[in-house]
């Protein structure tokens, strides 16, 4: 085990380090000077690192094409960077990543074993050809790649790699010397002037302590997946510009500085808007549109040669200062929750109305400046130079530093007293006011011409206040909380306007219904249309009932919309199927009880419909609890139930009624039968199939059952619901006599 060791990320890291100190020195270090050639040589450890990488991201990708998609995306997007920083040098060679590309389609080529052998040799060659006509590296990112894939140990990828630099180095030296004599090439070089190559070899002790691993996360995984690409064009354009700053005027300067903030203002602002809507995205877009105003007051002051404009242009810039001085403090209430009377607001607006008039009419009364002159001579464009301050200048200067004051003030209280989440918050804010101070503060010391930087000021805070609100937008959090809330309960809520546009629908909906996007037509879901054109109320999906509600939207006495819900009732469906069953059934044998049995039975009566009603009762039933125990009783009463259950069955295309009326007495009613016979077959069918079950459950003979059956006819007597009691006494009368006769019997009466 190594004791040190260094992760993918580590190493990368180290690779994009070398490269910025390299082309940090092929900018502004001279070639040859020592620092020059120690930067130069610390450079080399990039290309043998990334090329290592292509080989171990061939190797281990999820998805090959999305790989080579997102190098030669980033290849083209370099290119414009690339040639802003080298054109000089390397007119029409290409950046790195167009090398590590081919060299990456060249593996892909190389180890495709569906292409036949000779034609994988010849797309690697015409790939080594592209490299050595306008690869910036000529063909060694191909060599080193292909190195460090197919050799498998690390001293066979050492030895190998090695190799080749030298051979490379030997080749150069060739070329060099018999560029000298025939002079075919453009580049001059000497021989030492191409010897800190041989710094590729230095790659090879980091990439001995790489352990294999990942590593720590720079930020995110998604992070550090493009974090890699895009450093390349972006380091360039950095560099590019240092290069730009240091031959350009400072007007040229202020110029794109400001042109960029107004960038970055533009692009923050639009992405604050696309927030969701809380109160204190008003306060950061009123920043925002205060901020971009303010910049490009700046902008018109040091690009207008005429006095006039420079004073209206001063006056833009205080007159947006107001604003983001408002909209600060407003954003800070939002931010933090916290009360800011309206009396405060009202002194800032009577202070910014009474500051805008002095400054608009500072000619006549002396009042925010007692005079103002144009330096035109004071650098490369034009400076407003004040003669004097006038008191409302010193008024606006000290309420500045009071809102300031208020707001950092309200911060650090809300800090304190706030948890975690709230201090983190804060932090973001405070750098933010921070960063304002610096912009008025770098102005003494006149490094910038006697301006202030707003270019620097307005971006740095407005970030600073925007990324308090995207990472914490829920600090509206009542109305957040409330609206996850809704998201995540177990209704499901849709909202359409009048034109059944989707508005609002929670994950509940659309985990019943299905995924659809806001603005989609409500109608176009058919379940959802089904749903608000029949009125239906209840809906059954995946076993479960919802009740389905739907209730105008009102505004102002308009119909703007609907909002819809559905309930989920089955678990007070269930309660309610038991509550049901209990009310109608017997627990200790499951059939119906007397109740139902009687309701039902009357119901058939008062249709008219007669039949045969059976009456039947346990023998000796007393004696089986006082023999054996009330469980074997129980049973008793069980298989009776089981018994008729069966039973039942035996007479199709009627409808049979049964029922347990209470002790050992059960009954049963069939409609419409009035044969004896078929009635007789049915009662030994039931004795001896009791006796059966008896037996079955060893308990054979210890009881039997007794059955008196009364016939009912329609055509002779009209039945009502009274026929009931009169069926029953008979019932019993025959039950009676069947117990006279002997028991285990049937008796009609
Ligand atoms: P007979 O043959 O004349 O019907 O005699 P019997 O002993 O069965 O008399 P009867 O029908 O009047 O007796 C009903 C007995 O049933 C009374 C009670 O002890 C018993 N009984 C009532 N309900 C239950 C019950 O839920 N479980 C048990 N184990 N016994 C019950
Ligand atoms: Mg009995």
């Amino acid at each position: 085990m190594k004791s040190f060791s260094l992760s993918r990320n580590q190493l990368k890291l180290l690779a994009i380090l070398a490269m910025v100190v390299d082309h940090t020195a092929w900018g502004f270090v001279e070639f040859m000077s020592p620092l020059g050639q120690a930067m130069h040589i610390f450079g080399r450890l990039t290309l043998p690192i990334m090329c290592f990488f292509i080989a171990e991201g061939y190797r281990h990708t999820s998805n090959l094409s999305k790989y080579i998609e997102r190098m030669v995306t980033f290849a083209i997007i370099s290119v414009l960077p690339f040639y802003l920083f080298f054109h000089e040098e390397y007119y029409f060679r290409q950046n790195i990543i167009f090398d590590l590309t081919l060299a990456l389609l060249a593996l892909c080529i190389s180890d495709c074993k569906k292409i036949p052998a000779l034609f994988r040799i010849l797309g690697v060659v015409a790939l080594l050809v592209v490299s050595a006509l306008i690869g910036g590296w000529v063909i060694m990112p191909i060599i080193y790649v292909f190195v460090f894939y197919y050799k498998d140990t690390f001293k066979k990828k050492a030895f190998w790699f090695t190799f080749y630099t030298i051979v490379m180095e030997i080749c150069l030296i060739i070329l060099i010397s018999l560029n000298q004599i025939y002079h075919f090439s453009k580049y001059n070089w000497t021989i030492t002037e191409r010897l800190y190559l041989l710094g590729f070899v230095l790659a090879l002790i980091p990439l001995y302590f790489y352990n294999g691993q990942k590593g720590q996360c720079i930020i995110s995984p998604r992070f550090d997946r493009y974090f890699f690409y895009v450093f390349y064009p972006l380091h360039f354009m950095v560099l590019y510009i240092i290069k730009w700053a240091q031959t350009a005027t400072s007007q040229d300067v202020y110029i794109w500085a400001h042109v960029l903030a107004l960038a970055v203002g533009i692009a923050l602002f639009v992405y604050a808007l696309r927030q969701p809507a809380s109160r204190s995205q008003v306060g950061v877009c009123l920043f925002m549109i205060s901020g971009v105003f303010y910049i490009f007051g700046f902008l018109m002051e040091i690009t207008t040669p005429m006095v006039p404009g420079v004073f209206n242009a001063t006056k833009l810039q205080y007159f947006a200062e107001i604003f983001v001085l408002i909209s600060i403090t407003y954003c800070i209430q939002e931010l933090t929750h916290t009360k800011i009377t309206g009396a405060i607001y009202a002194v800032e607006g009577i202070i910014s109305v009474f500051t805008l008039y002095c400054l608009f009419t500072y000619e006549k009364n002396h009042l925010f400046y007692q005079g103002i002159t144009i330096n035109t001579t004071a650098g490369s464009f034009p400076r407003m130079e004040i003669i004097g301050y006038g008191p409302v200048f010193y008024l606006f200067v000290v309420y500045s530093l009071a809102v300031c004051i208020l707001c950092i003030g309200i911060g650090v209280h809300s800090a304190i007293s706030g948890g975690s989440l709230q201090k983190k918050r804060l932090r973001y804010l405070l750098l933010g006011m921070v960063s304002m101070w610096f912009s008025y503060l770098i102005k003494p010391l006149n490094l910038t011409n006697g301006y202030e930087i707003p270019a620097l000021f307005i971006p740095f805070t407005a970030f600073f206040i925007v990324v308090a609100l995207a990472r914490y937008n829920y600090l509206d959090s009542i109305s957040l909380n409330f609206s996850n809330a809704i998201s995540k309960g177990q209704e499901g809520i849709l909202i359409v306007d009048r034109n059944h546009k989707v508005l609002y629908a929670n994950e509940f909906m659309h985990k019943l219904v299905g995924n659809f996007s806001r603005f989609e037509d409500a109608y176009h879901i058919p379940e959802i249309k089904e749903i608000f054109e029949s009125a239906q109320h209840q809906l059954e999906r995946n076993g479960h009932t919802y009740e389905i509600r739907i209730e105008p939207l009102i505004e102002q006495g308009h119909h703007t919309g609907d909002i819809l819900w559905m309930i989920d009732l089955t678990k007070h469906y269930e309660a309610y199927n038991q509550v049901k069953k209990e009310s109608t059934h017997d627990s200790l044998s499951g059939l119906h009880n007397r109740k139902w049995f009687e309701e039902s039975v009357k119901a058939c009566f008062n249709k008219n419909i007669d039949g045969a009603f059976l009456m039947i009762d346990l023998d000796h039933f007393k004696q089986v609890n006082d023999t054996y125990g009330h469980k074997i009783g129980d049973l008793a009463i069980k298989i009776t139930a089981r018994t008729i259950r069966e039973c039942m069955t035996d007479i199709k295309d009627t409808t049979l009624y049964a029922g347990r009326l209470g002790g050992d007495e059960f009954c049963i009613f069939i409609e419409k039968e009035k044969d004896k016979e078929v009635l007789g077959a049915f009662a030994t069918h039931m004795l001896n199939t009791f006796e059966e079950h008896l037996k079955e459950n060893g308990y054979g003979g210890i009881t039997s059952l007794s059955m008196g059956i009364a016939l009912l006819d329609a055509a002779s007597v009209p039945l009502s619901e009274k026929s009931f009691d009169e069926v029953y006494e008979k019932a019993d009368e025959a039950l009676y006599q069947a117990k006279k006769d002997g028991r285990k019997t049937y008796h009609f009466s």
